[in-house]
C-alpha cells in the first residue's frame, strides 16, 4: 500500500498552504487528494479574494499579521504571483455605536502590533470618496495594507511550491473512509488507491462535516451560499480604491478588472449546499449599492456573469484548528466562516507546527480547537462580511 507521512484531504487553499508549510518545514512526503478532476471548484474559486486584519477578536488579528506580510511577498518566497494588492478596507459607520465598535476594534489591532490602521472623521470619508452618499457617515476605519489577492493563483503557488519540493497532488481521487485502529489514524480510502498515514487533515471546505464523520468526529461546519455581482466596465468611482464596506447594511464593494464586484449578506439565506445562483438577488443588491454609491444606478450589470458559493460557518465565526480529540493523527482546518483565503497562510503554519511538532507560537491553538464548542469556550467575531 502506498504511504504518505501526511494526507490531507482538499486540494483548495488551505490545503495546499498546508502541503507548502509542510514541505517548507521539510516534511516532503505529503499528499493532498482532491475529488474534483481540478482544484479551486470549492469556494477557493468562488472567493472575493479579501484580505484584511480589520477584525474584532486578538486571535483572527494575530492571523491575518501572519497573513497579509505572507501575501506582500508571496511571489519573493514561492516564485509564483497572487496578485497582492494593498487598496486596503474602508469600514463606513453610519452611527455612533459601529463607530464605538470600530473604535474598540483599532485599539486591538494596534496593541497587537498592525500599524496602518487608522480612524477616519466622517469629512475624511467624503472627501476620498465624494461619490459615496455621505450625509450619515460619521467616521471610520482603513488600513491601507489590507486589499486583495487572487485565491485561485495564491492556491495554485502554494500547490506547485510543495509539488517542486515533494508533494503529490491526487485529482479525480475522492475520500471515502478514514481507517482506524488503537493508535488513531491508520489509513485512508479513496476512490483511487487506498493511503497509509498516521496523519490526517481535513480540508474539506464547505464538506468538512461529512469527512469528519468518517473519522466518528461531529464538526459543527453548516455551509451558507455567498453571492458576488459583477459589473462591467465602469470609470465613475476610482479603481484604486479599497473595499468599501457600508456598515448600515453590510453591502460592500471593490475594484475589480475595469468594473466593480458587488458583495452583501442576504440576512434572508438559509443555510444548505446550494451553488446556483438566484437572480433575484441582483435587483436587493443593486438597489443597497445605489443608495449608497449613487453612480451605481447606472451600473452595468450582466446577471449570467454573477455567482454563488459556499461559505463554511461555525457556531462563532472562527476556524476549528487543530487534533480532533480522541481521535490520534486527525486534524481539522475547517470552518472559516468567510475568511479561508486571507487566513491560509497561518492556517498553513499552524497546522505545520501542530503535525510536526506538538505546538505553534502563532497563535494559542486552545482557542481554536474543536472542543471549545462542546467546553462553551466559544469566542465571537462580529466582524463578518
Ligand atoms: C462568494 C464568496 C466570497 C468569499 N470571499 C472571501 C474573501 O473575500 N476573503 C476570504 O478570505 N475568504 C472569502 N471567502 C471564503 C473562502 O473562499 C473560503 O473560506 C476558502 O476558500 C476555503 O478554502 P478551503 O480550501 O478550506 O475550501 P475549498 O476551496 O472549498 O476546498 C475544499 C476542497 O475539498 C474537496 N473535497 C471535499 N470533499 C472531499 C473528499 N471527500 N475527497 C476529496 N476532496 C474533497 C473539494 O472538492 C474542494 O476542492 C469567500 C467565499 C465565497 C463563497
Amino acid at each position: 500500500m502506498r504511504t504518505a507521512d501526511v494526507v490531507i484531504i482538499g486540494g483548495g487553499i488551505v490545503g495546499s498552504s498546508i502541503a507548502y508549510h509542510l514541505a517548507a518545514a521539510g516534511c516532503r512526503n505529503v499528499m493532498v487528494l482532491e475529488r474534483e478532476s481540478a482544484t479551486g471548484k470549492g469556494s477557493t474559486g468562488k472567493s472575493m479574494g479579501g484580505v484584511r486584519a480589520q477584525f474584532s477578536t486578538p486571535v483572527n488579528i494575530q492571523m491575518s499579521l501572519y497573513a497579509i506580510p505572507f501575501y506582500a511577498s508571496f511571489e519573493e518566497r514561492l516564485g509564483y504571483p497572487c496578485d497582492y494588492r494593498p487598496q486596503g478596507y474602508l469600514f463606513c459607520a453610519t452611527n455612533e455605536r459601529h463607530m464605538a465598535y470600530l473604535r474598540a476594534n483599532f485599539e486591538k489591532q494596534v496593541a497587537l502590533g498592525l500599524k496602518d490602521v487608522r480612524l477616519l472623521a466622517g469629512d475624511e470619508i467624503r472627501a476620498m470618496f465624494p461619490q459615496l452618499r455621505g450625509d450619515d457617515i460619521v467616521g471610520g476605519s482603513f488600513c491601507r495594507t489590507d486589499g486583495f489577492v487572487d485565491p485561485y493563483s495564491a492556491m495554485n503557488g502554494f500547490m506547485a511550491w510543495a509539488a517542486d519540493h515533494g508533494a503529490t497532488l491526487w485529482k479525480n481521487a475522492t475520500v471515502t473512509g478514514i481507517v482506524l485502529d488503537g493508535a488513531g489514524v491508520a489509513a485512508v480510502e479513496t476512490t483511487r488507491d487506498p493511503i497509509s498515514t498516521r496523519k490526517v487533515v481535513n480540508c474539506a471546505g464547505a464538506w468538512a462535516a461529512e469527512v469528519a464523520k468518517m473519522a466518528g468526529i461531529d464538526l459543527p461546519v453548516t455551509p451558507l451560499r455567498r453571492m458576488l455581482v459583477p459589473s462591467e466596465p465602469f470609470d465613475q468611482f476610482p479603481h484604486t480604491a479599497p473595499m468599501i464596506i457600508d456598515m448600515s447594511n453590510g453591502f460592500h464593494f471593490r475594484p475589480e478588472s475595469r468594473g466593480f464586484l458587488l458583495a452583501w449578506n442576504d440576512p434572508e439565506e438559509t443555510p444548505g449546499f446550494k451553488t446556483e445562483f438566484e437572480p433575484a438577488f441582483v435587483e436587493k443588491i443593486l438597489t443597497r449599492a445605489a443608495d449608497r454609491v449613487p453612480c451605481f444606478a447606472d451600473l452595468p450589470v450582466n446577471p449570467k456573469r454573477a455567482w454563488a458559493g459556499l461559505y463554511e460557518m461555525t457556531p462563532d465565526h472562527h476556524p476549528i484548528l487543530g487534533e480532533a480529540p480522541g481521535v490520534p493523527g486527525f486534524f481539522l482546518a475547517n470552518g472559516f466562516s468567510g475568511h479561508g483565503v486571507m487566513h491560509a497562510p497561518a492556517t498553513g503554519k499552524i497546522l505545520s507546527d501542530l503535525i510536526l511538532e506538538g505546538k505553534t507560537d502563532l497563535i494559542d491553538a486552545k482557542l481554536l480547537d474543536l472542543a471549545r464548542v462542546a467546553e462553551n469556550r466559544m469566542i465571537h467575531e462580529t466582524a463578518v462580511l
